[in-house]
């Protein structure tokens, strides 16, 4: 996960990199408290690195979980799994199978640390289902002095560590509520994109739905996820058909990226190949899909009743760009995380992607603008610019947080450039 390349970390889009003065793999989670007991300066964990902005990042030191991971203990009939803070969801997710369980929800991939997707307070969509960590009972955190906090329900501080960016301390392991294992069959069908709009309160109806909108085109591919006894696993063919798609995918980046003017037509030859498609199988592998083609990624979480209105507004800012990814359009359920982009409101989340070798920053921006008028709170894992100043009226509990914050680290310990501008500090 932490792979330096002559002493550079890069993340998953090449967008942050960083030269730290010491790297570290602790093995134990005593051997993490010593590493933090003797951090002079900064001190991050890196995940999976696939954030897109420097929230992971240090120049000073840095923190490997890669080898603490694993389950830690589970119990079938309480439906609780524990877990080292380091273990990438597609790694929990097969270990949870071994006990006939599983998540009751995840987002569309599964290479992130079980940590940092926590921290970052990713999601996936369903109305039922809240971002990520809502679905932690339970957190063993490392504080800036080396002591162990165990947080759990009930506690004051547990909410503020449910999503903390990884700045009140290091997270050694995590308790999950799980569920019992579930099949889902996965459909995908183009529709009309005001069809869509027209008709989400049916569509929401669904377990799981959201869909990818393409620029230049009124063409947006709809996703919906059922339970069902079906039998069937996805196959190698559909693990091919995925490969070649990406293969196609990344041509077409390509071209655009050369003949920008030619985006219209290349996302109409694009989403003129779509097709209605269907694939039935085990949850861990139905919800996970392969990312090949790199991009940077902007995403707000907006009200509900605005989600509409606000991809409508999107449609011409994105075109202006040129932009052939998709906006992607995911509901979340509303939660009391002080720091969850969707705390205290039912939320749509609205992603804008760009191919990662094509500029991003402009688009961010001219998105941001939209996001605003509707009060939308960025996905921290995602690119966005915002700083302490339009934080604070965003977020009811944002200064209970920063006195949760200032308690467990008093000298900033877990604070990077990138951090002290979020909290102002
Ligand atoms: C291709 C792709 C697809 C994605 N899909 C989705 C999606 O479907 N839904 C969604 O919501 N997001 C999605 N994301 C965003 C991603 O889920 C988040 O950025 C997530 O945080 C990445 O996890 P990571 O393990 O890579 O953490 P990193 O990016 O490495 O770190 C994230 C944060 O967690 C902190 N952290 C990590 N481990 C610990 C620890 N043990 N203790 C304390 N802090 C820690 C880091 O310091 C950092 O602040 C996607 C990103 C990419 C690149």
């Amino acid at each position: 996960m932490l792979h330096l390349t002559d002493g550079v970390w890069e993340n998953w889009s090449g967008s942050v990199s960083a030269r730290p003065t010491h790297v570290h793999y602790p093995e134990t989670e005593s051997e993490l408290r010593t590493v933090v007991e003797n951090a002079g300066e900064t001190l991050r964990v890196a995940g999976a690195g696939h954030s897109f902005p420097p929230v992971a990042k240090s120049e000073a030191t840095f923190v490997s979980l890669e080898r603490y991971t694993g389950l830690v203990d589970a119990d079938p009939e309480a439906r609780q799994v524990t877990v080292r803070a380091g273990t990438p969801l597609w790694q929990l997710t097969e270990a949870l199978s071994e006990y006939g369980l599983m998540l009751e929800n995840m987002g569309d991939i599964d290479a992130q640390s079980i940590a940092g997707a926590l921290s970052t307070g990713t999601h996936g969509t369903g109305t039922d289902f809240g971002v990520m960590a809502t679905q932690a009972a339970g957190l063993r955190l490392i504080t800036a002095d080396g002591s162990v906090l165990d947080l759990g329900r009930g506690d004051d501080r547990f909410p503020h560590a449910q999503v903390s960016l990884g700045a009140l301390g290091v997270l050694s392991t995590v308790t999950l509520d799980v569920v019992d294992g579930y099949r889902l069959r996965e459909r995908k069908r183009p529709v009309d994109i005001e069809d869509v709009l027209a008709n989400l309160e049916d569509y929401r109806e669904f377990r799981n739905f959201e869909f990818w909108w393409f620029p230049h085109t009124d063409t947006a591919l709809v996703k919906t996820l059922e339970e069902t006894d079906e039998t069937g696993e996805p196959g190698r063919l559909d693990a091919i058909e995925e490969r070649i798609e990406n293969l196609a995918w990344e041509g077409i980046n390509r071209v655009g990226r050369r003949l920008p003017r030619a985006a219209p037509s290349l996302n109409r030859i694009t989403t003129g190949t779509f097709a209605d498609s269907e694939r039935v199988g085990p949850a861990k592998d139905i919800y996970p899909t392969t990312r090949d083609v790199r991009f940077n990624e902007t995403e707000y979480g907006v009200p509900r009743e605005d989600a509409a209105e606000v991809l409508r507004e999107l449609r011409d800012v994105v075109e202006s760009h040129d932009v052939l990814f998709p906006v992607e359009f995911r509901d979340v359920a509303s939660d009391s995380i002080p720091l969850s982009p969707a705390t205290g409101r039912d939320s749509t989340f609205i992603a804008v992607h760009a191919y990662h070798r094509r500029p991003y920053e402009s688009l961010v921006a001219d998105a941001e603008s939209v996001f605003d008028r509707f009060e939308g709170r960025p996905h921290w894992g995602k690119h966005h610019t915002k700083t302490a100043a339009d934080l604070t009226s965003l977020y009811p509990e944002w200064e209970s947080f920063l006195d949760v914050r200032a308690e467990l680290d008093r000298e900033g310990l877990f604070l990077n450039d990138h951090l002290h501008e979020i909290f102002g500090v």
